[in-house]
């Protein structure tokens, strides 16, 4: 493969306003005086409480069993006392959430240890050790990474695509982890290879981070299986079925999953973690956000504690520079607006970002012009002109003959629109009631 950045089809070039937190080095967030630790963080099903009220706990315990075979384990980020169970609000829902009161020690469960080598452990032995510490994509979708591991017998995996990219404006988390902490990154990479029995990895980065690019490169010269790929900078590229077809030319197919053209995708903040699994044996129990906005005092790269409030971190951020227009977590395009700054940081908090009331306004929309602007870019080939027309119109059957459960959620078709048309809110609108329909019939 040549060196020239590789690309998909469509897309748009957001502006990056990376800047603020981009060179910011990664720094440990202060132990809060108390995390609240929600039982759902990831996609599948909830974990049960394995502790009760007055339990003391260390860093690393396990406090939520996985019951199912779609679901993830969590641990504790804190020693102390479990002081509640209760239902709370979270970034993405409402969940059982236990509250555990930090003894101010961090001291560390007995549990962890070092896995050992990755070369002396079987591939059951690997997806074994990820499974137990809990890990789950920390790129934002929060799918349990042993489950990605697991492909059935018919599906032949080929080839692990890391994802750098990075593409959402403002994050800038992934991009550290890369400069700061390359060599664990490719320790998860390698273990990754492993676990699904394959011999090519890629690690696929934007070409707007030239350092994280030479730094990988440099971390990975000596492995001969391992390729850094520059991506062109343009979004949704960090979508994992548009960085596989950049990358290895594969379509996959409108419904289907990367395996089904022979490729596991993970995040480098995902494969980070696993290397740390193997190499400390801690769990799932932090992760690196990026802090930042035109609504934040000092933007930062941090290390946070799962549980953390929202409001503890904003605070250790200087707090906000005014009243709040927006505060989402992730980036803002695919993040989540949140309407309290309450709920705890999850294992998906790639960051949070708070807007200013000006840059938070939504305009008024004008009629559509058919320039087919949003038809050009949109990475998924769909019309979102129609799709969004028939949503409005609550004619959700036919908005589903437009193939609108193919929609990955991108908001480009949004962001060119020059009639600044709600296309992405009708459009999930639609996806919502014709899968709901669906499940009724
Ligand atoms: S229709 Fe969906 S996939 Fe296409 S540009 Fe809009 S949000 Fe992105
Ligand atoms: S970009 Fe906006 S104005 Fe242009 S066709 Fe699409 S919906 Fe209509």
């Amino acid at each position: 493969m040549n060196l020239q950045s590789q690309t998909f089809k469509g897309g748009i070039h957001p502006p990056h306003f990376k800047k603020s937190t981009e060179n910011l080095t990664i720094e440990r967030a202060k132990t809060p005086d108390m995390v609240y630790i929600p039982m759902q963080q990831h996609i599948g099903a909830p974990c049960e409480a394995i502790v009760k009220v007055g339990d003391s706990v260390k860093i690393g315990q396990k406090v939520g069993e996985a019951k199912a075979f779609v679901s993830a384990p969590i641990h504790s980020s804190v020693s102390g006392k479990v002081k509640k169970i209760q239902k709370l609000d979270t970034p993405t829902g409402n969940a059982t959430t236990i509250i555990i009161e930090s003894d101010g020690k961090n001291e560390i469960h007995e549990s962890v240890v070092s896995k050992g080598k990755i070369d002396d452990l079987t591939k059951e032995e690997i997806v074994e050790v990820i499974k137990e510490a809990g890990i789950t994509g920390l790129g934002g979708a929060g799918f349990p990474t042993h489950v990605k591991l697991s492909p059935p017998p018919e599906k032949k995996v080929d080839t692990v695509i890391l994802n750098g990219a990075e593409c959402e404006p403002y994050l800038t988390a992934d991009h550290r982890l890369m400069v700061e902490q390359p060599e664990m990154i490719i320790k998860g990479l390698k273990a990754i290879m492993k676990a699904v029995e394959v011999t090519k990895g890629f690690i696929g980065i934007e070409d707007n981070k030239p350092d994280a690019i030479k730094v990988m490169m440099e971390a990975s010269k000596n492995e001969k299986n391992i390729q850094v790929v520059p991506v062109k900078t343009k979004y949704p590229q960090g979508d994992e079925k548009r960085l596989i077809n950049s990358i290895t030319k594969r379509e996959v197919p409108n419904g289907g999953l990367p395996m089904d053209v022979g490729v596991v995708v993970n995040n480098v903040g995902t494969a980070h973690a696993i290397g740390n699994a193997f190499e400390t044996g801690m769990p799932l129990v932090e992760r690196v956000a990026t802090i930042t906005g035109s609504g934040i005092n000092n933007p930062r790269n941090l290390i946070i504690k799962i549980g953390t409030p929202f409001k503890d971190i904003i605070d250790e951020c200087g707090g906000f520079k005014d009243n709040p227009g927006k505060i989402i977590m992730g980036g803002p395009m695919m993040g989540i607006a949140q309407h309290s700054i309450e709920v705890p940081t999850i294992k998906g908090t790639s960051g949070i970002l708070v807007l200013d009331k000006e840059e938070a306004k939504i305009p008024d929309p004008d009629p559509c012009i058919r320039c087919a602007k949003c038809v050009d870019i949109c990475p998924v080939n769909l019309q979102p002109l129609f799709i969004s027309k028939l949503s409005l119109k609550r004619m959700y059957e036919e908005a589903g003959s437009y193939n609108a459960l193919s929609c990955i959620e991108c908001g480009s078709c949004s962001f060119v629109c020059p009639s600044k048309r709600p296309l992405l809110q009708s459009i999930r609108v639609a996806k919502r009631e014709i899968l709901s329909n669906r499940k009724k019939s």
